[in-house]
């Protein structure tokens, strides 16, 4: 795995260069924006890790830069009262954020995840499942089968979980999930907040079954 480490602070690059080089992955690092378009472009990183305040170019526009042609897993670094950034970075196409001081064991967990991506396989009737741990989503019947129960799921339910399922591990914001499933930029958020509970319920009805965190202020996370 190759992480590219976009970072103006040298003493973050030399300890991530150093945590990241021991768990067997390799890291580039670059220290302004500008630059970071370009070494990415040169390509072949699995993961970017891209602090947010950035001298000349800022991050968000380096997301920007990346997301016009690639799908690469991008994590932000934001300052501490980054928020509004971070919802930005989200909706720019970031798949996940760190607040610093983060520790490393934290950022190593995270590059795991967005670099494991849910696979889709087909069920024996031909049509598709896609499996998070002990947890398929049969997309041909709106079905969710949580350790081999069956659950019927009705059609907005379904999308959440499904929005949920194709970027498990990363976080998924309010807004955008409002905006993919219901398709509105006015504000009721309730329905969504009990599509949630509802998919919760069913998903606790296994010990072993992946959960729905709570992003506070930000969204959600679907973690196996
Ligand atoms: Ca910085």
């Amino acid at each position: 795995m190759r992480v590219l480490i976009v970072e103006d602070e040298p003493a973050y690059v030399d300890a991530l260069t150093v945590a990241l080089e021991v768990e067997g992955i390799d890291t580039d690092a670059v220290g302004d924006g500008r630059d970071a378009i370009k070494v990415f472009r040169d390509g072949g990183y699995d993961v970017v890790l891209l602090d947010l305040m950035l001298p000349s170019v800022s991050g968000l526009d380096v997301l920007t830069a990346i997301r016009r042609d690639s799908s690469t897993p991008v994590i932000v670094v934001s300052a501490k009262d980054g928020e509004s950034d971070v919802v930005a970075a989200l909706e720019l196409g970031a798949d996940d954020y760190l607040t610093k001081p983060y520790s490393v064991r934290e950022l190593i967990a995270r590059i795991r995840a967005v670099g494991r991506r849910s696979g889709g396989t087909k069920s024996e009737e031909g049509s598709e499942l896609v499996t998070l741990g002990n947890v398929s989503l049969d997309v041909g019947r709106y079905q969710l089968i949580v350790s081999g129960t069956t659950f019927d799921l009705p059609r907005k339910e379904f999308e959440v979980m499904s929005m949920l399922m194709e970027r498990a591990g990363r976080v998924v914001t309010r807004d955008w999930l409002l905006e993919e499933v219901w398709g509105m930029d006015w504000g009721d958020t309730k329905s969504l907040d009990q599509h949630i509970r509802r998919l919760r319920r069913k998903l606790e009805t296994h010990e072993a079954a992946p959960r729905i965190l709570t992003i506070r202020g930000v969204g959600y996370r679907l973690e196996g």
